[in-house]
């Protein structure tokens, strides 16, 4: 472990056009008050911090999560680290990379590889073969997780009243469909493909009528 060099290489995967900007950071850029690590599309960033104790606090937007995850490492793990990959503890998604470049590389190609496979890559129009099952499921997977995401934050709102709702999310051909037991109120999700998924992972908020 080199700490002499302090300087490490952070990556993470913006949640809307799943690119991955990545920047060399020294312990030079933390010594003001905040770093800021944008993505080229202006739709996310991340900031870096260091708290009152030294250590590093990251505020990682999440791609599959509708606000930012807060994460706090030491120098240690920040600047000496191979690699460290930190996913999202709710989807597993691995959303910021922190290392020696190449390693930070090697890690960011493997998740590329599994968010290819969780999103399917087959362009919208051709999705009707389902062949791929795998797809399928990850779509599906995709949404429901948004749903029961939303519905732990109290996104969720039908007829009743605030918080007395109780959903159900039922999985048909080519759609989500969530409804609430109490008040029959629902909405179908369409989940035709990549697309839709990709869609509604960008919901803050949903209501059934
Ligand atoms: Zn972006
Ligand atoms: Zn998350
Ligand atoms: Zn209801």
């Amino acid at each position: 472990m080199i700490l002499d060099q302090k300087k490490t290489t952070l990556a993470y995967r913006c949640p809307s056009c799943l690119g991955v900007p990545t920047s060399m950071v020294g312990a030079f850029s933390l010594s003001g008050d905040l770093f800021k690590l944008k993505c080229s599309c202006g739709g996310s960033h991340l900031n870096v911090e260091k708290t009152s104790d030294g250590k590093i606090r990251l505020t990682v937007p999440c791609l599959a999560c509708p606000t930012p995850h807060t994460y706090v490492v030491s120098q240690n793990v920040f600047f000496g680290s191979d690699v460290f990959v930190i996913p999202c503890n709710l989807s597993g998604i691995d959303i910021c990379f922190i290392g020696k470049e190449n390693e930070v590389t090697k890690a960011i190609e493997h998740s590329n590889e599994e968010i290819m496979r969780a999103l399917g890559d087959a362009p919208a129009d051709s999705l009707k073969c389902n062949e791929d099952d795998y797809v399928d499921h990850a779509i599906f997977d995709m949404i429901t997780y948004v749903i029961s995401d939303l519905c732990e934050e109290g996104k969720v709102y039908c007829r009743c009243e605030d918080g007395h709702g109780d959903y159900v999310a039922d999985i048909l051909k080519d759609t989500v469909l969530v409804r609430c037991k109490n008040c029959g109120a629902s909405k179908a999700i369409p989940a035709r493909g990549t697309y839709d998924a990709e869609e509604f992972l960008k919901a803050s908020e949903l209501k059934l009528d």
